[in-house]
């Protein structure tokens, strides 16, 4: 078969199964409200939790750095691309999370895909929560070392598979918050277990950064655990800090090892500087402005009371990522299609990013969202049919 012919084949069966996906053109107008197809939208399924994506301060620090410095960073990091910008911002968001130091990465994906790549090898194993996220599992696979996967949250079963077989190194990965699900890992019980394993903790708090801990520190600063206790702490700068890109901060020796092994770092563009620019200004307001993280709290504890009382069921989760199960991936995108003809956008999120049967609304809040907002959201929510329903 030619290769148009294997790809629509393939496409087509996809279709089928419902879970073709495109990106549709989202224009975002300021942090609550889109355009799509020329109709206005109250969003809820973004990851800008603390609304900083569109805040005018951010915009003011980007568009100054680039007329003192221009657009491009010009070269990797190790040639002659790492500027003050991203000198200041390593060092920002190492004294932000509490430990000795940080170096950026372009994105969480490269992120992820380096520090693993540059912690385990062959012969090694990687421990993953089976609801990691992608780039994590990905990490693993292309490090070659031996990718094992614990039931979710699961403490008794991380341990059994860590005292079965104990040659090479043994890295033990988790994401902070659970992208999909929303819930908190366990992560004052998993360090104990890690520590007792000799085995090295790496937590992706690409979700908990801005939103959990004090001042926003992240999953890891609110489970009060050390640099000694989770030695490598992943960051993304694109969701709650409304920026782009990522970074790892741990000990000295880590981030010097990072800069001569994670292929990611080494041997891609540095982002841009005015980037970084508007990312430590973010990180200056999402510490100062707790009021965020107060509101939020309190949007996300009368969503839980009022769905409840709708008879819809939340999936357990105290974080901005407030899913609803829907389960079959065609029901999903049929509840997601109903609540965007009330003006509500909201993305269904079908197989293979959840398991099969799990699919379901992934709502999200963010600081910018008012009580009017989360009215509608809920009056959305009213018209849906309830599962069992006829
Ligand atoms: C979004 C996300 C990433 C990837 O980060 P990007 O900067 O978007 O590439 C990694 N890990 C988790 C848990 C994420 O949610």
């Amino acid at each position: 078969m030619s290769l148009h012919e294997t790809l629509q084949q393939r496409l087509q069966e996809r279709r089928k199964a419902g879970l073709y996906r495109s990106p549709r053109v989202v224009e975002r107008r300021g942090g609550v409200e889109a355009i799509l197809d020329g109709r206005r939208y109250r969003v809820f399924c973004s990851n800008d939790y603390l609304g900083l994506a569109a805040d005018p301060r951010l915009a003011e620090a980007l568009s100054a750095a680039a007329v003192r410095c221009g657009v491009g960073s010009g070269a990797a990091h190790l040639i002659s691309g790492h500027s003050p910008e991203h000198e200041a911002l390593e060092r920002a968001l190492a004294e932000h999370t509490g430990r000795d130091r940080a170096v950026l990465f372009s994105t969480g994906y490269m992120a992820n895909l380096g520090v693993i790549d540059a912690l385990a090898g062959r012969g090694d194993r990687v421990l993953e929560d089976r609801l990691n996220h992608a780039s994590l599992l990905d990490g693993a696979r292309l490090a070659g070392a031996r990718l094992i996967r614990y039931r979710h949250g699961d403490m008794a079963d991380l341990s059994r598979r860590l005292e079965a077989g104990r040659d090479g190194r043994t890295l033990v990965v988790t994401d902070g918050v659970f992208s999909m699900d929303g819930d908190v890992a366990p992560l004052t019980e998993a360090a104990a277990v890690a520590a007792a394993h000799e085995a090295w903790l790496m937590v992706d708090d690409a979700h908990g950064l801005g939103v959990l801990g004090p001042g926003g520190a992240g999953s890891v600063a609110a489970a009060g655990l050390s640099q000694a206790q989770v030695p490598v702490l992943m960051g993304t700068l694109g969701k709650a800090l409304g920026t782009f890109g990522a970074f790892v901060a741990g000990s000295e020796t880590l981030v010097e090892t990072l800069i001569q092994d994670a292929r990611t770092y080494v041997y891609t563009t540095a982002t841009p500087p005015p980037l970084a620019a508007a990312t430590r200004r973010a990180l200056a307001i999402a510490r100062e402005e707790g009021w965020r993280r107060t509101h939020l709290q309190s949007l996300i504890a009368r969503f839980r009371r009022e769905a409840a009382g709708l008879g819809l069921e939340p999936m357990p989760s105290e974080t901005p990522i407030q899913p609803l199960l829907i389960g079959d991936a065609q029901a999903a995108t049929a509840a997601a299609d109903r609540l965007a003809e009330r003006g509500i956008l909201v993305t269904a999120i079908r197989p293979p990013t959840v398991p099969k049967g799990a699919a379901r609304l992934r709502i999200t809040f963010s600081a910018v969202h008012s009580e009017q907002d989360l009215d509608c959201l809920l009056d959305a929510l009213q018209s849906l049919p309830r599962p069992g329903a006829p």
